[in-house]
C-alpha cells in the first residue's frame, strides 16, 4: 500500500524556480509543500544589485520580500505549505516522488520538483587553488561592505559576482587583491577600470592559516610568485549544482531533466550552468508544475 501524500506536489527550494512552481501549482488548485533548507528566497536577499528581472526589482532583498508575499497568499488558501528543513534525498517510485529530509521525515506527493540552485565553489574544487587547511572561504558576494572596509582582503577567482558587488556598494572603501585563472581573464574586463582592485591573473594560489590570518602565494604563469597577508580571503571562484542525493547528474555535474525519474523534475539553476537567470529560472519553475498537472490530466483524458 502507498504512503498517504502529503500534498500533489512536492517543492524542495524556495528561491525564483521553486516559488514559481509552487504559485504556478496553487493556480492549478493542486496542494504543494515547499520545503527550505535557509529562508524563502535565501540566495537572493544577498544580491545588492539585481539587472534583467521581471518586475525591474532593484535588489535581491526586495524580490525576496516579494516572493515571501507570493507564497504568504497562497499559504491563506490553504493549497501552499511551507516547511522548514534539508531535502537530503529525493526518490521517484512507480505511484509517488518522495522528500527525505535532515530530521528524519519523509515527505510524500505525486510528483517532487527540485531547485536547490547552485552553491559557490570550494578551494577543494578549484584545481588552481591549494588551500590544504582551510576547508571553506566565505564567498564574496554574501559579504557586508562594514565587515571589509580597512582590511587587507584577497579574492580568489574573477567570476561575475565581483562585478555585482562593487556595483552594489560603490561608496564601500575597500581594496581586494584579485587574483583569477586564465579562465576568469575575460570576465574581469567589466570591472579593469575600478581602482579599488589590485587584478592579478595567477597560475596557481596556496593559501594557509597563520596567526594574523591568511599567507596567501600566488605564482605567475612563466614563474615569479608573490606573497600576501590577508585578514580575509573570500571565495568568487564560480558556483557548482547543489544536488540532492536520489536525482541523476549529468557528466557536467548538473542535473538533466530528461535524465530524471519521470515523477522528480528538475527547475532553475539547477538544470544547466547556461542561462542562470532570475527570470529563466522562474518560467522554468512554472513549466515544472504544469508537466505532473497537464500529465495527469492526459491520463484522465
Ligand atoms: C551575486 C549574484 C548576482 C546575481 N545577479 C543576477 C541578476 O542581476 N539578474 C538575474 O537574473 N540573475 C542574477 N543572479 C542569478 C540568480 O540569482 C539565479 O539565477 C536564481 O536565483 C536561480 O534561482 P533558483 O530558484 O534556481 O535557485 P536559488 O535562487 O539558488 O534558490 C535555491 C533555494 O534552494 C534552497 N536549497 C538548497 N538546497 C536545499 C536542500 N537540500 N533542501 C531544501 N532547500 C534547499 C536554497 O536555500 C535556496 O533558497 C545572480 C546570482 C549571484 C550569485
Amino acid at each position: 500500500m502507498s504512503p498517504t501524500r502529503d500534498a500533489d506536489l512536492l517543492v524542495v527550494g524556495a528561491g525564483p524556480a521553486g516559488v514559481a512552481a509552487a504559485v504556478m501549482a496553487a493556480s492549478l488548485r493542486m496542494t504543494c509543500v515547499v520545503v527550505e533548507a535557509e529562508e524563502v528566497g535565501a540566495k537572493l536577499r544577498a544580491i545588492g544589485a539585481l539587472e534583467n528581472v521581471p518586475g525591474g526589482w532593484a535588489t535581491g532583498a526586495a524580490l525576496a520580500k516579494a516572493l515571501v508575499g507570493d507564497l504568504a497568499r497562497h499559504q491563506e488558501s490553504g493549497r501552499v505549505s511551507v516547511m522548514s528543513g534539508r531535502v537530503v534525498r529525493v526518490a521517484g517510485h512507480d505511484d509517488r516522488a518522495e522528500a527525505a529530509l535532515e530530521d528524519g521525515r519523509v515527505l510524500a506527493a505525486s510528483a517532487a520538483v527540485v531547485a536547490t540552485g547552485v552553491t559557490a565553489l570550494e578551494p577543494e574544487d578549484a584545481p588552481w587553488v591549494e588551500a590544504r587547511e582551510v576547508r571553506w572561504l566565505p564567498p564574496l558576494w554574501r559579504a557586508a561592505a562594514g565587515d571589509l572596509e580597512g582590511r587587507r582582503v584577497v579574492v580568489l577567482g574573477g567570476d561575475r559576482p565581483l562585478g555585482t558587488w562593487l556595483r552594489a556598494h560603490p561608496q564601500a572603501k575597500v581594496h581586494f587583491d584579485v587574483l583569477f585563472p586564465e579562465a576568469d581573464r575575460y570576465k574581469t574586463a567589466e570591472v579593469a577600470d575600478d581602482a579599488r582592485l589590485g587584478l592579478d591573473l595567477v597560475e596557481r594560489v596556496t593559501v594557509a592559516p597563520v596567526p594574523e590570518g591568511f599567507r596567501v602565494t600566488a605564482w605567475r604563469r612563466g614563474g615569479g610568485a608573490r606573497t600576501l597577508v590577508a585578514d580575509a580571503v573570500l571565495s568568487n571562484m564560480g558556483s557548482k549544482p547543489a544536488v540532492v542525493p536520489g536525482l541523476v547528474v549529468g557528466a557536467d555535474g548538473y542535473c538533466p531533466p530528461d535524465a530524471q525519474h519521470p515523477r522528480v523534475l528538475v527547475a532553475g539553476d539547477l538544470k544547466g550552468a547556461r542561462m542562470q537567470r532570475i527570470a529563466v529560472a522562474m518560467g522554468d519553475g512554472a513549466r515544472a508544475a504544469l508537466e505532473p498537472y497537464y500529465r495527469a490530466q492526459a491520463v484522465l483524458g
